[in-house]
């Protein structure tokens, strides 16, 4: 039986300060659109439950179906895709599609992550399938009657995704594939009906959607995790599964190049998640710095919080501006758009983290509290405390992302 998330009694939204402070001045109007829509879904429908989507234990009765049919039926799922599939066929659809996800993560980590993996990992990964796939998956992927998931990390390989060191392998040809071998950290699995799969074959590696329902698959138990609790992650297991060669993404041998691919566009949504993080906890910080007070004075009075504030100002400027440059290099038709993907994953999530240290510390002990006994009250920054660390690790780790940056600045035969 499916537990939906309460309403949270003790809500209530600090003043924006991304509309006063940020300039749109390079955003296409298109996405300003899409930011106002994607804004007043969230305020409505995400808001109001996203502290219960963020404090739940893990377990496929607390996915939020409800909201994900709510943003399903909004069309939220077609942001990102052309009209032939259903989508929006919108001229800026990776741009639309990081508003997307920042808006959401102001709220909510876990519903943002949700959408990245559903949309941008499994959903873009099969743009390169047949139009025949797209139809079967892609489609009821936007409608919301399918939820999607996409893997590549194995107990053993996923920072490092050596075809070597995999242990998923896909055995056949064009008569059908016989899959055996284990995933990891899977988000989505334990409530999603396909998986994008990356799979070891002939020595090199290929996508193949396969279905979660099919003899063979085996969906592990939720993880319990710090953070991002609203999102469902499992390990996935393979006994001789057979899938028929038309769930082939792309050709045979062209998985690595359709995983990194559609890992980059992934690490545009991430630094855009980071950012929705950031913003909260700023805009929450400011309400408090002025209302909150020490020695007969508001904190916000005393220079040391104006001056972090004032940083903080500056580097969600910079790494919304990094993002969205990423999003429309990729919207002006480049896969790679390196480094500034790389760039606008690690600064932007590195900064949520930076925020969210001192958004708790701006809090004091209430910033510490999941829950005050006395009253109910809870702070987003406790949250976001939580939720922030992730972004710093999936869809290629900040420290993955400086090697891509530094394979731009000194060649990859200095830095390998
Ligand atoms: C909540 C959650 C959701 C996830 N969702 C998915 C999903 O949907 N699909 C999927 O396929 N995977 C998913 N993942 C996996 C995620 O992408 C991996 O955890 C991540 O890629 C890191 O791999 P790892 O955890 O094995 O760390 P490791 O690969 O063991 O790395 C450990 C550390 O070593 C560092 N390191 C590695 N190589 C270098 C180097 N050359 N130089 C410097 N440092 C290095 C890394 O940066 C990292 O800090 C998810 C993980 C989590 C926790």
């Amino acid at each position: 039986m499916s537990q939906q998330p309460t309403t949270d009694m003790n809500f209530s939204a600090p003043e924006r300060h991304q509309p006063r402070l940020y300039t749109d001045l390079f955003t296409p109007n298109e996405t300003q659109q899409i930011r106002a829509e994607v804004r007043a879904f969230a305020d409505k429908y995400v808001a109001p439950v996203a502290w219960d989507i963020g404090h739940r234990e893990e377990s496929v009765e607390h996915f939020p179906r409800v909201l994900f049919k709510k943003m399903a039926d909004a069309g939220l799922f077609r942001i990102p895709f052309a009209t032939p599939v259903g989508g929006r066929g919108l001229q800026y659809p990776a741009a639309a599609t990081a508003v997307l996800i920042e808006e959401l993560a102001y709220y909510s980590n876990s519903v943002a992550a949700i959408v990245d993996v559903h949309c941008i990992l499994a959903g873009h990964a099969l743009e390169h399938a047949s139009p025949e796939l797209q139809q079967r998956y892609l489609a009821p992927l936007l409608t919301g009657s399918k939820i999607g998931s996409f893997a590549t990390t194995e107990p053993e390989a996923s920072t490092d995704l050596n075809v070597k060191v995999m242990e998923t392998h896909a055995q056949g040809g064009a008569e059908g594939y016989i899959i055996n071998g284990r995933k990891r950290f899977i988000t989505n699995a334990p409530v999603a009906d396909f998986v994008v799969l990356l799979t070891e074959h002939d020595g090199r590696m290929t996508e193949i959607v396969v279905d979660l329902d099919t003899p063979g698959v085996t969906v592990g138990q939720p993880d319990k995790k710090m953070g991002n609790h609203g999102q469902l992650t499992a390990d996935l297991y393979f006994d001789n599964v057979r899938i028929p060669s038309s769930n082939v993404v792309g050709i045979p041998g062209s998985g690595l190049r359709i995983a990194l691919q559609t890992l980059t566009y992934g690490r545009i949504g991430i630094a855009a998640s980071g950012v929705g993080m950031a913003q909260a906890v700023f805009d929450h910080g400011v309400h408090r710095l002025k209302t909150r007070k020490a020695f007969g004075k508001h904190l916000g009075q005393f220079q040391h919080w104006q001056f972090k504030w004032a940083e903080y100002a500056t580097a969600i400027e910079n790494s919304r501006n990094l993002y969205l440059k990423a999003a429309l290099r990729m919207d002006a038709g480049e896969s790679f758009p390196e480094p500034d993907a790389a760039m606008a994953k690690w600064y932007a999530t590195n900064l949520a983290s930076d925020i969210a240290r001192d958004g708790v510390q701006v809090f004091g002990g209430y910033g510490f509290m999941r829950e005050l006994a006395a009253d109910g009250s809870h702070y987003r920054v406790e949250e976001v405390y939580r939720d922030c660390k992730i972004s710093e690790i999936y869809e290629g780790t900040n420290e993955i992302q400086k090697l891509v940056i530094a394979r731009n600045i000194f060649g990859k035969d200095i830095t390998g």
